[in-house]
Order: structure tokens, then sequence, then C-alpha cells
């Protein structure tokens, strides 16, 4: 298999054949994120997707779970996706879920005609990084897409069948925006109903622009209450009917999970007990990403 520099993936892709099928993220403006700055974007051939498949095929023999990396698969045309899957299931035939990251406007390139048939060819799950529900947030951090246009891309992949989990990040308001992000991200996910959320905290990255903001004072990092109070007001205001929700994730200061909306209220009380000083954050050392 041939890796082109660091290879991120969701956690629970941690058991997964991980193939490159592009290298970087086409978008690589977020402030706040490191992962892509050292690669420009660009589309392997299927030539050599092929061929990590083949070698793949050769060394594993059976695999059940395959990621397409790197920042977003999705970005590439149905020809294209269409190629490597079917290519998948030529090699692959046990392989139960591929999935890869999904941007919302890639999503919305498709048509729901052509996300059934990836859904049909394999596409299990898709990932998506929304970060915050705040138009004013998303705007400061680059997002390069509005809140609307998250919910539409969204509530299209859900009508698709394919699983979503989405993730937002704590602390990305910062001191000024902690409100606006806890309700206006809970009515983004209300509107959607993703089957997973996942909630990490911010951790400013050198080599980016939000570290500098930092640095300067300009953005100001929540402190590990703040974060759960700004959790406490996500999780109050969030109204699905079945979606597990996770804040459990190394960069966390406290792990939370649960499913919505039977947990809801237990997942709260253990708020409360951390905010009276029951429980101790995680040191700052520990945390990652
Ligand atoms: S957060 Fe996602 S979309 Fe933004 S630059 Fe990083 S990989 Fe690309």
């Amino acid at each position: 298999m041939k890796y082109e520099g660091i290879v991120y993936r969701p956690p629970s892709e941690a058991y997964s054949l991980i193939v490159q099928v592009t290298i970087g993220c086409a978008h690589n403006k977020c402030t706040f994120c490191s992962m892509y700055k050292d690669k420009s974007f660009r589309i392997r051939s299927l030539e050599q997707i092929y061929e990590d498949l083949y070698e793949a095929k050769a060394r594993y023999g059976a695999i059940k779970r395959i990621f397409l990396a790197d920042g977003d698969a999705l970005v590439l045309k149905m020809e294209m996706l269409r190629a490597i899957l079917l290519k998948i299931k030529e090699l692959f035939p046990m392989c139960e879920r591929i999935s890869a990251y999904a941007a919302p406007k890639d999503v919305l390139r498709k048509s729901l005609e052509e996300l059934k048939e990836l859904k049909a060819l394999g596409i299990g799950i898709l990932y998506m990084g929304i970060e915050s529900g705040s138009d004013i947030i998303l705007k400061q951090i680059q997002k390069g897409v509005t809140s609307s246009e998250i919910i539409e891309a969204g509530r299209k992949l859900k009508d698709s069948g394919i699983k979503l989990s989405v993730t937002f990040i704590s602390g990305i308001g910062g001191k000024d925006k902690w409100k606006e992000h806890a309700i206006e991200s809970a009515e983004v996910i209300s509107a959607i109903s993703p089957d997973y959320v996942g909630l990490l905290t911010l951790m400013v990255e050198p080599k980016t622009q939000m570290y500098e903001e930092v640095n300067c004072g300009k953005f100001k990092l929540l402190n590990p209450e703040e974060v759960m109070l700004e959790t406490r007001a996500l999780l109050e205001n969030i109204d699905v009917t079945n979606c597990i929700f996770r804040s459990n994730h190394a960069s966390n200061y406290v792990a939370i999970g649960g499913t919505l909306p039977q947990d809801k209220e237990k997942m709260l009380s253990l708020i409360d007990e951390v905010l009276k000083g029951k429980y101790s954050y995680k040191d700052e050392e520990f945390r990652g990403l």
C-alpha cells in the first residue's frame, strides 16, 4: 500500500483498510485544521487505487471494512466512485461496509439517485465534519458552507439510506459565541437527525490561522468548565428521535455518551456533577486529536 503523508480516519475506522483515493482536502481552508496543510490536493489515478486494492487483496485476503481517504472522497465524480466501489466488490465480496469523509457541498452536488446508488454499491456510512451550526462561526472558521447547506446535505444523505455520522467541536465559537454555538448546533442536529453525533473539544494546532488568533488574543479559548456549560446547552436543545451521542474523544475533558433522547437526562446529570466538582477534568497533557 502506498500512503502519502499522515493518513487520518475516524476513530470508528480503526480496523478498516484505509485506501487513499485523494490526497489532502479539496477545501483545506478551515482556520482550526492542520490535517492536510502539508499536502496539495489531488485525485489519485484509478490505476494507483486499483494497485493498492490488489496489494491489499494479496496481503490480507478478506477485508470487512474499507475507509476511502483522504479528507473528502465524495469530491470524486460518480464515474470514478462507481469504478472504485465495483472493484472493491469484485476483490472483496465479503466487505460489509465502505466509508469516507463527506463535505456537505459534495453531497449536494450528487443527486439523491446517485447517493442511493452509492449505498447500493457498498457505501455504508459517511462522516461529515460540521463543527458548528452557527453561520457566523462557520464563516469565521472559513468552513465554506452555510448551516442551511449543511442541513440540506445531511437530510439528503439520510434520505439515501446511508448512515450519517457528524462531528461538532466544543469551544469553536470561543468565549464570545459559545451560547450561539451550542444552540444553533443543536438546531442543525435536530433538523438532520443524524445516526451519530461526535462532539470533540477544540485543540489549537500550530501552523493554523486559529493558533495565530489565539496568540494575538483575538480568539479566546473556553476553559473546561465553560466547555461543560456549552455541552450542557447543546444537549439540552437537541430534539431527535434516535441518535447516538458521543463526547468521548481524546480531545474531550470528560467522557460523555448515550443514546438520544432516552439518555439525555442522564448525560445532563453527569455534566451537573462535573460542574459541582465531583469528577476531575482530563489534564491538558493527556488531551489529543
Ligand atoms: S476541517 Fe475538513 S474541510 Fe476543513 S480543511 Fe480540515 S479536512 Fe478540509
